[in-house]
C-alpha cells in the first residue's frame, strides 16, 4: 500500500512540475514569516544581536521548544533537574516556573523551595541526648529547649521505651528528632549478627508501638560500630565530634566550660538526659550558645543544612567527618 502510495506521488510530481514549483514558493514563504517571528521573539529574550539572523534565531527557537519539550519529559521534579530548568528559567521568561515540591541539596533549589527550609548563613550544631527517655531529666531538657525554640535528636535505648512512654511521646510531638540507641546497649561489635539487628529492630518495633518512624538514625553504644555493624545497620550511623563528658565530669560547670571552650560550627554535641547535671548544664548553655550565635538543631537537620547526604551504612561524627 505505501509504496503504491509513494509511487502514485513520484508520478504526481514528475506530471505536474507547476503545481510543485508553487509549492516550493509557498515553502519559502513560510520560512521567512518563521524567520521575521523568531527575530522577534529573540529580540523579546533581549538576546544578542548575532541571534537576530533569521536562521539562527529559527535555531534558537528550536532549541527552547526542545528545551521546554526536556523539562515536560522530566515527571518527578526530585533529583538531577536544575540544569533543564535553570535552561528553561533563560529561555522562557513567561512560562510559570515550575518549582520542586521538595528541597533539594543545593542551595539555589532551597531557595525556590521557600518557605519551610530558611537560609542561616551561621553557625549550626546539634545537641544530642543518649539513653533515655528517664522523665526527671528528659522533661526539663524538653523546657528549655522549647523555651528557646531550639532543636534536638534523642537516642533512645528500647528497652526504657515502654516504661517513659509518655516522655518518648512529647519529644515527637514537640518536633524532636527520635533516633535509636539500641535495645539494651550492648556493645554492638561483640555480638552475633542476628543480635546486632534485634538490637536494633527490637527498638524501632517498640517505638512504632508510640510513635511511627521509619528509617531512624542510629547511634551506637559506645560509638562502636565495625563493618558488620554498618552495614547491618540499614541507616546511617551518628557518633559525635564534641563529647561534653557529662557521664565523666558529672558536674554542671565543667560540661558547660568544656562545651563552651571546645564548640566549633557542625559540631554534634554528645550528652545524656539521664543525669541532673546534664539538664542543669543545658539550662545554661542553650541560652548561651544562641547568644553566640549558635543555631541548634537536630541532626538530620544538621546534615540538610550542610547540604550533607545521609548514607545508609556510614559512621558520621559531623557533616564532611565519617569513616
Ligand atoms: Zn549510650
Amino acid at each position: 500500500m505505501l509504496s503504491e502510495e509513494n509511487n502514485r506521488r513520484g508520478k504526481k510530481k514528475k506530471g505536474h512540475p507547476f503545481f510543485w514549483g508553487i509549492l516550493e514558493i509557498f515553502s519559502l514563504s513560510v520560512m521567512f514569516v518563521a524567520g521575521v517571528l523568531a527575530v522577534r521573539e529573540a529580540e523579546g529574550r533581549g538576546e544578542n544581536s548575532l541571534n537576530r539572523h533569521p536562521l539562527i534565531a529559527i535555531v534558537g527557537v528550536a532549541d527552547s521548544f526542545l528545551a521546554d519539550q526536556e523539562v515536560l519529559a522530566a515527571t518527578k521534579p526530585v533529583g538531577d533537574t536544575q540544569n533543564t530548568e535553570q535552561k528553561a528559567e533563560e529561555k522562557e521568561e513567561d512560562t510559570p516556573e515550575k518549582a520542586p515540591e521538595e528541597p533539594k541539596e543545593d542551595g539555589e533549589d532551597l531557595e525556590e523551595a521557600g518557605e519551610d527550609e530558611e537560609i542561616f548563613d551561621g553557625p549550626v550544631i546539634a545537641l544530642t541526648f543518649d539513653d533515655g527517655p528517664f522523665t526527671a531529666v528528659t522533661n526539663r531538657i524538653l523546657d528549655v529547649l522549647m523555651e528557646y525554640d531550639a532543636g534536638a535528636t534523642f537516642f533512645v535505648v528500647g528497652s526504657r521505651i515502654e516504661m517513659y512512654s509518655d516522655t518518648l511521646k512529647r519529644i515527637y510531638e514537640n518536633g524532636f528528632e527520635v533516633a535509636n540507641h539500641t535495645w539494651s546497649h550492648k556493645n554492638l561489635d561483640k555480638l552475633a549478627d542476628e543480635e546486632i539487628e534485634k538490637e536494633i529492630g527490637d527498638t524501632e518495633d517498640m517505638l512504632n508501638k508510640y510513635i511511627p518512624v521509619e528509617n531512624i538514625l542510629l547511634r551506637p553504644p559506645y560509638g562502636s560500630a565495625n563493618e558488620t555493624v554498618r552495614a547491618l545497620a540499614g541507616t546511617s550511623l551518628i557518633n559525635w565530634s564534641l563529647d561534653s563528658q557529662d557521664w565523666k565530669s558529672r558536674d554542671a560547670d565543667k560540661i558547660i566550660r568544656h562545651v563552651l571552650d571546645t564548640v566549633q560550627d557542625g559540631d554534634i554535641i554528645l550528652m545524656h538526659d539521664l543525669y541532673d547535671c546534664t539538664a542543669e548544664a543545658v539550662e545554661s548553655l542553650v541560652p548561651e550558645l544562641i547568644e553566640r550565635g549558635y543555631r541548634l538543631v537536630s541532626v538530620s537537620e544538621l546534615f540538610r543544612t550542610k547540604k550533607i547526604p545521609l548514607e545508609k551504612g556510614i559512621l558520621y561524627r559531623k557533616p564532611g567527618d565519617h569513616y
